[in-house]
């Protein structure tokens, strides 16, 4: 079953018009973010705000997530210019936190985190004062790629679950175990790191299965959640299958919150770096 009818609540409007100074500065330092290769929603409310979460690494991805815009074919090698265009850009927008992502990179032998490394490096000789977040795939587990990146010294390290075991199979190349347990793993390489997470609703989730992955979370000592909304980024994409309503997400904050997640940010619109400093105390 596809849901073609968005409810009322779900009716954030795209203004491209709103978008220009951020475009023409992004295409300027020739950068990917995420905002627009997974075609937000939010992207109006956040460039219009000077915020953007960064896509290094490139934008194509090595894997094949069936609720995802990014797009799969052969990446390309990672562009040693690319950290400092970055810093550059977080220093001229005057970012008091940042995101920075990456599609995954199965194909790179530490799976890109030598570059995640100095991409924080750059944003902190650029823009000392800027709180950095990474948003990392799972590096399939890698120990040794985990490490470097906590070296780097980030202020939070996130990692999403994405969605419930039972529907892994939209996360083609991803383990539910395997995320959990790079979760635990920045937990023991950086104790004073706090570690975030994500899922998206409306996959077909049942709420006993959302609620008992709060709890694997939690066990392997994740410390911020992120919950919201999914939306198919197109026909092609894995159908929406129920619309959340407002009152179960808040349920759903309550509840985590409950279980003893330092942060909770749950709604139609949330994604992993909506408001993304909120999580460390911001207003
Ligand atoms: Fe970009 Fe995140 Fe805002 Fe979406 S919520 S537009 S990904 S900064
Ligand atoms: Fe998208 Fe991440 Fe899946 Fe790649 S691994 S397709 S970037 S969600």
């Amino acid at each position: 079953m596809n849901i073609a009818r968005k409810p009322e609540w779900l009716q954030k409007r795209i203004n491209p018009a709103a978008h220009a100074a951020m475009e023409g500065l992004l295409g300027e330092l020739h950068l990917h973010t995420v905002c627009q290769e997974a075609r937000c929603p939010n992207i109006t409310e956040c460039f219009r705000e000077r915020q953007a979460t960064f896509l290094i690494l490139g934008a194509d991805c090595t894997r094949l997530c069936s609720f995802c815009n990014v797009t799969k074919r052969t990446p390309l090698p990672p562009d040693s210019t690319e950290p400092a265009r970055v810093a550059e850009a977080v220093f001229r927008l005057g970012l008091s936190h940042v995101v920075i992502t990456s599609p995954t990179r199965d194909d790179l032998p530490d799976g890109g985190a030598g570059h995640y490394a100095e991409t924080v490096a750059a944003i902190r000789s650029a823009a000392p004062a800027t709180k950095v977040e990474l948003l990392i795939p799972d590096f399939l587990g890698s120990s040794e790629s985990l490490a470097r990146v906590v070296a780097s010294a980030p202020a939070i390290i996130g990692h999403n679950v994405e969605t419930v075991p039972r529907l892994y199979d939209i996360r083609a190349g991803g383990e539910y175990g395997r995320s959990l347990r790079v979760l635990r793993m920045l937990g023991e390489l950086a104790p004073a790191v706090r570690s975030k997470s994500g899922i998206m609703l409306g996959l077909g989730e049942t709420e006993d299965e959302v609620l008992t992955v709060f709890a694997d979370l939690r066990a392997a000592g994740c410390s911020y959640l992120g919950i919201g909304q999914y939306l198919a980024p197109s026909r092609q994409h894995h159908p929406v299958r129920e619309f959340i309503r407002p009152e179960l997400f808040e349920k759903y904050r309550i509840t985590a919150l409950s279980m003893g997640f330092a942060h909770v940010e749950s709604g139609p619109y949330v994604r992993s770096s909506y408001h993304a400093a909120r999580y460390d105390g911001a207003p």
